[in-house]
């Protein structure tokens, strides 16, 4: 029968090569290394943990990557097998031994009669059979070139730059205003498409000082810094001179402040909406390499987000990813050529987890197609079909920047309380929602 070829055996690649092999589709893994390596990668293994040795947190009532880890398990799959196989203690964390781990895929993959691993790297797009693309944030130069002249240098980024995420019902709206400078674009929708905070000049020179004063972290080792060009960390401009954010993202200009018309704010914070849901919000040109806890502490400080809770926190990391909000169709297939699939980090989703659970999802749909059957839907109330959602069409295409799992992909549950206290009901209600629709799709 038919061979599903993939290109990567990482996270992605690894776990979508076991997905078509237990499903009686013969698979090839194309890995290249040790032949050829990255910056990041130290061994030939297939599924090796480049840098932590966490899948995060293991809750999957609370938390939507421990959901994620429940929907993968439940699937089958062989990252999950492995990883509570090769625990080791560490709280309320999946934390793995990474040596036993990723020698337990390969081994586990290298057994099975149906996958066989060839060796080195695929430097063009495939022009026919059934493929999927899964190399990763560092998938190799001659590989990206393809790419790019396929999507257009437009859709493939080699850097990431992350800016804030916060829950919009984390924000103070008493505080904050929603309105577009110079009131820009045409519908109510657009209109809305930001969110405001005000500062006043105290505010705005306590908050220079605490970026400039903030932990940072360094770029690894073999990582050049090529985001100098476009998109600088906010700390860095804040250190080109203290009035640099006032007359870039922070410029005070075009937008009146309900809550105060008569007093002209110092700077302001603005906020685009981040999905269609609108319970995204990511903090306009605030990438930035501060670590997490500093993160924190200095966009708490911004009037308006003193609650603020973070779907994720920013970054800049050297990051190969397409745009699939345009790239890519419901069924992860390349609009422009359907015999390819994209999977894991590549595809705009970021972490160990969410790579393996994409790999996992692409396989499938590739595997459906194979056997001439089409999967139903896959509901976006599970952490798979949400996260799937967002990359392939729920995310804003132009901003589009990589994605953790996170509950504010998920529709929100109608009928429970909001804010703080009604938190822990919440996320209850998603997660049981999302194990009852995961287990109705797998078993149909
Ligand atoms: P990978 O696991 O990188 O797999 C891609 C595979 O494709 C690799 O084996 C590569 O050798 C191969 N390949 C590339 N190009 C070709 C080609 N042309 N032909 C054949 N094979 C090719 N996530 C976390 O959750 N926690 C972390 O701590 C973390 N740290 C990171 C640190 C760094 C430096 C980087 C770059 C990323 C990190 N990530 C982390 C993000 C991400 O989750 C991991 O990179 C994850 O491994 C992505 O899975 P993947 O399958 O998409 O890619």
């Amino acid at each position: 029968s038919e061979t599903l070829h993939i290109i990567g055996g990482g996270m992605a690649g690894s776990e979508a090569a076991w997905q078509a092999a237990q499903a009686g589709i013969p698979v090839v893994i194309h890995e290249m290394r040790p032949q050829v390596g990255t910056f990041a990668h130290q061994t030939g293994d297939l599924a090796e943990m480049v840098c932590s040795n966490s899948f995060r947190s293991d809750d999957h009532e609370q938390n939507a990557v421990g959901l994620l880890h429940w929907e993968m398990r439940q699937a089958g799959g062989l990252l999950m097998e492995m990883a509570d196989r090769h625990q080791l203690p560490a709280g309320g964390a999946l934390a793995v031994d990474r040596d036993a781990f990723s020698l337990g895929v390969t081994e586990r993959l290298r057994a099975h009669p149906l996958v066989s691993v060839e060796a080195g790297e695929i430097t063009e797009l495939p022009t026919d059979g059934h493929w999927i693309i899964a190399t990763g944030p560092l998938t190799s130069g001659n590989l990206a070139q393809a790419i790019r002249a396929e999507t257009g240098a437009e859709s493939l980024a080699f850097f990431d730059a992350i800016a804030p995420i916060v829950y919009f019902d984390s924000i103070d709206m008493s505080k904050a205003w929603f309105q577009s400078r110079y009131d820009k674009g045409e519908t109510e929708a657009e209109q809305k498409a930001y969110l405001n905070c005000p500062m006043d000049r105290d505010q705005y020179e306590a908050f220079i000082d605490a970026l400039l004063a903030a932990d940072k972290t360094e770029f690894h080792e073999g990582e050049t810094a090529g985001y100098f060009d476009g998109c600088l960390p906010i700390e860095v401009m804040a250190e080109r001179g203290r009035e640099t954010l006032r007359h870039g993202p922070m410029k005070p200009v075009g937008l009146t402040n309900p809550h105060q018309p008569d007093v002209k704010a110092h700077a302001i914070v603005q906020l685009r909406r981040d999905n269609a849901l609108g319970t995204l919000w990511n903090i306009v040109g605030f990438q930035t390499k501060m670590k997490y806890g500093a993160q924190t502490a200095v966009f708490k400080s911004i009037p308006g987000l003193e609650n603020a809770s973070f779907a994720r926190l920013g970054g800049i990391h050297r990051n190969t990813f397409i745009n699939s909000p345009t790239l890519l169709d419901d069924q992860m297939r390349l609009k422009s050529r359907p015999n390819i699939r994209f999977a894991g980090q590549i595809t705009g989703v970021e972490g160990y987890v969410e790579s393996a659970a994409m790999g996992l999802l692409a396989a499938r749909l590739a595997v459906a197609e194979m056997q001439g059957r089409t999967l139903p839907a896959l509901p976006n109330t599970t952490a798979t079909g949400a996260l799937v959602t967002h990359i392939t069409g729920g995310a804003e295409a132009k901003t589009f920047q990589p994605m953790n799992v996170n509950f504010g992909l998920f529709p929100p549950v109608e009928g429970l309380k909001g804010g703080r206290r009604g938190r822990k009901d919440r996320y209850k209600a998603y997660t049981d929602r999302a194990k009852a629709d995961w287990a109705a799709w797998l078993a149909a």
